[in-house]
């Protein structure tokens, strides 16, 4: 939208969200104990104060508004509605209670509307099992093994803080398909992890011997070099504090999930059956690949997160690469299909997960939309979206009537500064940044009300 606004001179921008609150990603996604993180939400602020700028929340593309009404009405709509849905392995046992996707865990911690019922059992086992090795693991699994005083003072929701207060999880085992050259993760949140002062790490030394082509994966990457290097440090380091207030942080190298099998009495899941692996050459990318050895072992724990990746959704009228799981596009321009013979979508654009999928920083995205307005900018001086012959669209006003018309009662962004104040307040009597709101209905009234 900055990039939009300061594009075009007169240019006006409508933000739309199906939650009452913005900022998606930085609100539900980042982790409460990453609060530098969420500066960037100053940024976006300053956008939304733009009088050239408006939010419109609580609105749902594919039910209260469709994308053919909106491209009716826009000159331009711009796609950036991320992946809010999980990748899966579809293999037995996958829909045992207790297994969560990462993101419904992180949405149930980070407070977001939809989650704030999911009350994973934290108390019936003291052994959770993370799947994927990637940062999103990383978050979940120092969020279930960090002190809870430290995490008192974090933007954490409230219910999430008691559960973790009680939870009687001591053990958390990260488990990668492939070995440590090809963990996920990058070195700072490694490092991070690494050095929680309440958790004891266990790396197996026979998983860090490394093959020629892991060699090589190392020579080509500087952050596979210092991930390397930084769990073979932890795996030497000697563990002398062994009081029973340490919790254990466990990395499971090479093992790949082939079965969730039920606890004793089947109401919940009970262990994983887990199948070691080799890495092979796939021979067409160069890629390491796992492959099974027909060698399987079974790992014990009472919950299971399953963080092998967000995948996005398609919408009515919109074109998607079900393979890929994202938006077919060029530089931004949706394309009519995945097919070589596709054409432009007019006014039709996409940034983000939708348009790469489900990599890459919040910086990432911010150059990922730079490339995405660049092609609108090219488009519109190409004279694109002045059709003479065309009706002319309403924008704004045309929105509003539509909203109307359906009933459907939007939040402005003076309703979510509202919320916002209200978080605020009933954060500093707990020593938070802020209190959030996590039912749809106290955030709506929440944001009516003032
Ligand atoms: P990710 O980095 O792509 O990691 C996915 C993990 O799942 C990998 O370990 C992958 O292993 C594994 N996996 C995928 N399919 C699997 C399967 N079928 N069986 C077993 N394992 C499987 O994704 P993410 O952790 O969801 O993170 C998404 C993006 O957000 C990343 O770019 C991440 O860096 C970023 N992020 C950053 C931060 C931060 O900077 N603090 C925090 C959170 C997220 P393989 O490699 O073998 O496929």
């Amino acid at each position: 939208s900055m990039k939009m606004l300061k594009g075009r001179e007169g240019v006006r921008v409508d933000i739309i969200d199906r939650l009452p609150t913005p900022f998606g990603l930085v609100r539900s996604g980042v982790a409460p104990d990453h609060p530098e993180t969420k500066i960037v939400v100053n940024q976006f602020s300053r956008v939304a104060a733009n009088p050239r700028c408006s939010f419109f929340g609580n609105v749902t593309l594919g039910s209260d508004l469709s994308l053919s009404e909106l491209r009716k009405t826009y000159d331009v709509v711009v796609l950036a509605y991320g992946a809010e849905s999980d990748r899966s392995f579809g293999i037995p046992g996958e829909d045992l209670r207790g297994i969560h996707s990462a993101r419904e865990f992180v949405w149930w911690y980070n407070g977001h509307p939809d989650m704030c019922n999911l009350a994973p059992d934290l108390t019936n086992t003291d052994s959770a099992v993370v799947l994927g090795q990637g940062n999103v693991a990383l978050d979940v699994a120092r969020i279930l093994l960090r002190c809870t005083t430290e995490l008192a003072s974090t933007d954490i929701a409230d219910y999430a803080l008691d559960a973790l207060r009680s939870s009687t999880i001591r053990k958390v085992y990260l488990v990668g398909r492939r070995g440590p050259v090809q963990a996920a993760c990058t070195a700072k949140e490694l490092r991070e992890i690494l050095g929680l002062k309440n958790v004891n790490v266990y790396i197996k030394e026979a998983d860090l011997a490394t093959s020629p082509a892991d060699k090589e994966e190392m020579r080509n990457s500087r952050i596979k070099r210092r991930v390397y290097e930084l769990l073979s440090k932890a795996a030497t380091v000697h563990q002398e504090n062994n009081d029973n207030d340490r919790k254990e942080l466990h990395f499971v190298f090479f093992r790949k999930p082939t079965k969730f099998l039920p606890s004793e009495d089947g109401s919940t899941v009970g262990a994983m059956e887990l199948e070691k692996t080799l890495l092979k050459d796939d021979g067409a990318t160069g890629k390491q690949v796992a492959v099974g050895t027909g060698e399987f072992e079974e790992l014990k724990c009472g919950i299971v997160l399953k963080s092998i990746g967000y995948k996005s959704l398609p919408i009515e009228g919109l074109s998607f690469d079900k393979y890929r799981g994202v938006v077919p596009n060029l530089r931004g321009r949706v394309l009519s299909s995945e097919s070589e013979t596709a054409t432009v979508e007019p006014g039709l654009y996409v940034v983000g997960w939708l348009k790469r999928g489900p990599t890459g920083i919040v910086a990432t995205n911010l150059h990922c939309a730079e490339e995405t307005v660049d092609s609108i900018l090219e488009d519109d001086r190409k004279g694109l979206f002045t059709d003479p012959s065309g009706p002319k669209r309403q924008g704004r006003r045309g929105l509003l009537e539509i909203l109307e018309q359906k009933n459907a009662r939007y939040v402005p962004f003076d309703g979510w500064e509202k919320i916002d104040t209200k978080e605020k307040a009933d954060g500093e009597l707990k020593n938070k940044p802020r209190e959030k709101i996590t039912r749809w209905n106290e955030l709506l009234e929440a944001a009516r009300e003032g």
